[in-house]
């Protein structure tokens, strides 16, 4: 059976990065990253791609061409974990590490909307989530001749929880800008209570709704798309609308999928009764197992699930695992940030970002809850490259 220092299962965002930061620090590490994956996806592109700003071909590189030097590629899949005897099981045989750090990012659970894998990518339903059906959100917003127009958002955690509101606001200034705003009837459906956890940006995204005259529908699952009839069943589950089913005709809409750990980790002795990687949210250490820890996604953190999160909690994770290996406690603490580059039209973006409390923690020194053109270009023209160059390389 083969044996690692360091096994890190899942090479996206947060496990190349981390390994590319752990071996900057010291070379002599040994490290094994086990994925399946040919490629490798810069996801927060995918709201451009929908809105026709942005190349899907610029958001996939090969998964080899990312993966650090130095590092042990296993290209399987990891079906289970045996932390009593720090071992990962594979599709093929299983390893054994000293320290073992869980990052295999979020389950889209397309197939828990009734008709949705059927019918996704045609008849006007299409979703940002995922490379292969981006780009048909363009085609369904640039082809839409007025009527209703639906935006969707699960009740269960989603990654980056913006997204399945950015792309309305795009299609409404698309919408605005060909003179159709008046034949459009633009509505949000949502899992969740409110637009936006954080009051400060809240605020300027209620202004946005307003402009767009876009109706806001809180606390309704999606239950069922009927593609070819262009029919979606929402089913309410809050105080006031408990049961009530609505069944609402459409000429678009957008769907966000139902998101949840994925499945081998919420089996696992790792799981959290939520079903992520039970963690501490300040060490991002284990609970049970002192010689794992997870990061990204799949970690049981109370935060928002973005990229932009991974990026503040690397740095805290090189340094416990650091201290793990030469034997010493877990001392560095993340502090819950994250953040969601709010794109509001073409052209026009709120950086929020916040902590594990929602108070905002902002980079620049400007009001960062307006609406910007210098945070769009950031969003559009800095984050991808620094992304591929910076970030993977461990150098951010
Ligand atoms: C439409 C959209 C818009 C977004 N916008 C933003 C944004 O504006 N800003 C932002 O910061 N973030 C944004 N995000 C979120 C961001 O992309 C994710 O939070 C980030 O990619 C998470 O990184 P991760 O490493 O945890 O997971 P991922 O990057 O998804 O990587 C998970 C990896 O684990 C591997 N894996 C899965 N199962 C297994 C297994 N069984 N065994 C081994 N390997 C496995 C996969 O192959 C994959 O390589 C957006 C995401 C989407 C979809």
């Amino acid at each position: 059976m083969q044996h690692h220092q360091i096994v890190i299962v899942g090479g996206g965002n947060a496990g190349i990065s981390l390994a590319a930061q752990l071996l900057r620090k010291n070379r002599k590490l040994d490290i094994a990253i086990i994925d399946p994956a040919e490629k490798h996806y810069y996801q927060p592109a995918w709201t451009l791609v929908g809105g026709g700003a942005f190349n899907i071909n610029d958001t996939v590189r090969s998964e080899a061409s990312v993966m650090p030097k130095g590092v042990t590629w296993i290209q399987q899949r990891a079906i289970g974990f045996a932390p009593e005897e720090n071992r990962v099981d594979l599709d093929n045989g299983a390893v054994t590490y000293d320290f073992l750090v869980v990052c295999a990012g979020i389950q889209l659970n397309w197939n828990a909307i009734k008709g949705l894998p059927e019918t996704l990518g045609q008849n006007n339903v299409c979703s940002n989530y995922s490379f292969n059906t981006a780009p048909y959100t363009f085609e369904c917003i640039r082809n839409f001749k007025g009527g209703t127009a639906l935006f969707h958002n699960p009740s269960t955690p989603v990654k980056c929880g913006g997204a399945p509101h950015k792309i309305m606001y795009l299609a409404t200034d698309y919408f605005r800008k060909h003179g159709m705003l008046d034949k459009v009837d633009i509505q949000y459906w949502s899992g969740g209570s409110r637009l936006f956890g954080v009051p400060k940006y809240e605020k300027t995204l209620l202004e946005v709704v307003k402009r767009g005259n876009i109706k806001l529908h809180f606390m309704y699952n999606l239950t069922e798309i009927d593609g070819p009839n262009r029919k979606a069943t929402f089913v309410g589950f809050g105080e006031q609308n408990k049961g009530e089913v609505k069944e609402v005709a459409f000429d678009m809409i957008h769907v966000t999928p139902p998101q949840s750990a994925p499945d081998f980790i919420s089996k696992s002795p790792l799981a959290s009764a939520a079903g992520w990687v039970d963690v501490d949210k300040g060490t991002m250490q284990h609970l049970r197992y002192a010689n794992v820890f997870s990061l990204g996604d799949s970690a049981g953190l109370p935060t928002s699930k973005t990229g932009a999160a991974i990026r503040k909690q690397v740095p805290v994770l090189v340094h416990n695992i650091l201290d793990a290996v030469a034997g010493h406690k877990s001392s560095f603490i993340y502090n819950g940030y994250s953040s969601c580059p709010i794109v509001t039209g073409y052209g026009k973006l709120v950086l929020a970002e916040f902590d594990y409390t929602n108070t905002p923690t902002e980079t620049f020194p400007f009001d960062q809850s307006k609406e910007r053109w210098s945070m769009y270009q950031l969003k559009r023209e800095v984050l991808p490259r620094m992304y591929w160059s910076a970030i993977l390389k461990g150098l951010a």
